[in-house]
Order: C-alpha cells, then sequence, then structure tokens
C-alpha cells in the first residue's frame, strides 16, 4: 500500500507526547536519583525520537547507548524473528540499564533483549516504551514505564515508520479506515 501524509489520522499530537514524556522523565529522575550511573540504552531505529525528549526531561547524568533489532521488515506484520543489527558500544556489567523501546507489540523483541542484556550482568534493567498493544501480546515481558496504552492498530510517525517512511512525524498516525 502506498501510505500519503493526508491519509494519516492523528492518534497521538505533539502535545499529548511531550507532556506524557515530561511525565515519565520527572518520575525515572525520582526512581534513579539515589544511583549512580544510569545508563540508557535506545533500540532502533524506532526509539530515537522518543530517546531525545526523554533524556532531556531526566534531570541525572546519565549515558547513552544505541542498540539495532529487526523484526518487521518492510511490512506491517511482525515476523517473529528478531535479528541484531547493531550490537551496545559500551560494556552494561554494574550499571543501571533503562531500555528504550518504541513500543511493545508481540513482545518478542523485548524479550529477546531483555534475555540477552542479562547475560551481560547490568546492576539493574529496567524498560521505558512509549507505546503498549497489549492486545497482541504473545510473551510475557515486564515494562517499568509507558507512554501510552494503543489499540492494536498499526502506528505511524514520531519514529516509527511505514516502510522506512514517515519516521520524522512530530505526532503518532494511524491510517484512516474506508
Ligand atoms: P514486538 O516484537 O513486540 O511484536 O514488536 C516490537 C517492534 O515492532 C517495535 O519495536 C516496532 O519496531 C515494531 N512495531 C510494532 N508495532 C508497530 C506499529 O504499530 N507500527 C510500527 N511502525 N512498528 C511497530
Amino acid at each position: 500500500m502506498n501510505i500519503k501524509r493526508e491519509d494519516l489520522d492523528v492518534l497521538l499530537s505533539e502535545e499529548q507526547i511531550q507532556t506524557r514524556i515530561k511525565e515519565i522523565g520527572a518520575q525515572i529522575t525520582e526512581a534513579y536519583k539515589d544511583r549512580d550511573d544510569l545508563h540508557v540504552i535506545a533500540v532502533l531505529k524506532g526509539s530515537f525520537m522518543f530517546l531525545t525528549d526523554l533524556v532531556k526531561a531526566i534531570d541525572l547524568e546519565l549515558t547513552v547507548d544505541f542498540l539495532g533489532l529487526s523484526s518487521y521488515g518492510d511490512s506491517t506484520e511482525t515476523s517473529g524473528v528478531v535479528r541484531m543489527t547493531q550490537d551496545l558500544s559500551l560494556p552494561i556489567k554494574n550499571r543501571h540499564v533503562l531500555v528504550v523501546e518504541d513500543i511493545v507489540d508481540t513482545g518478542l523483541t523485548l524479550k529477546y533483549l531483555v534475555e540477552n542484556l542479562q547475560t551481560r550482568h547490568p546492576a539493574s534493567l529496567a524498560i521505558v516504551s512509549l507505546l503498549d498493544k497489549p492486545e497482541n501480546r504473545t510473551v510475557d515481558v515486564d515494562v517499568q514505564y509507558t507512554g501510552f496504552t494503543i489499540p492494536n492498530e498499526f502506528v505511524i510517525g514520531y519514529g516509527l515508520d511505514y516502510a522506512e517512511k514517515f519516521r520524522n512525524l512530530p505526532f503518532i498516525g494511524v491510517v484512516r479506515k474506508g
């Protein structure tokens, strides 16, 4: 399907997203204020925009690293097979790791990621996801901070793509029905 910007309805506006990120940032600041060494890991590519706004909303010293995972290919259905496309550049042993995800759908990506990161012995491991689509979950995953719980629809924008496009939209949209 060839989608254009005009085919999208706004599900979450830029203002809604920014307001919620400030709340989550304050929560994370409070939760980690007595721990040294907060290490934020963003899962590429979808969480790049969430990461940049979230770290600005966390009022602590922190470090950032990136990890590339892919399970979708070019379609809107998960392939179920998670692949690491880029590994971390820094060790995480004994560090307080906060993983930043764009969206949790089936949970397969996060399960793979958590199992992988646990083998590297972080001091603690928590997840923050901007979006959660619980209806489609096939495996249990523990997400400590969630921005918005949304219906089981394919969403686009604010880092999330449709066939690699639309990641630059400042809002989150859905394809208009009918
Ligand atoms: P899961 O493994 O939980 O099924 O899927 C997680 C990954 O699939 C997300 O990190 C994201 O890249 C992609 N994904 C899941 N749902 C959507 C969606 O509605 N829109 C887009 N663009 N990507 C999604």
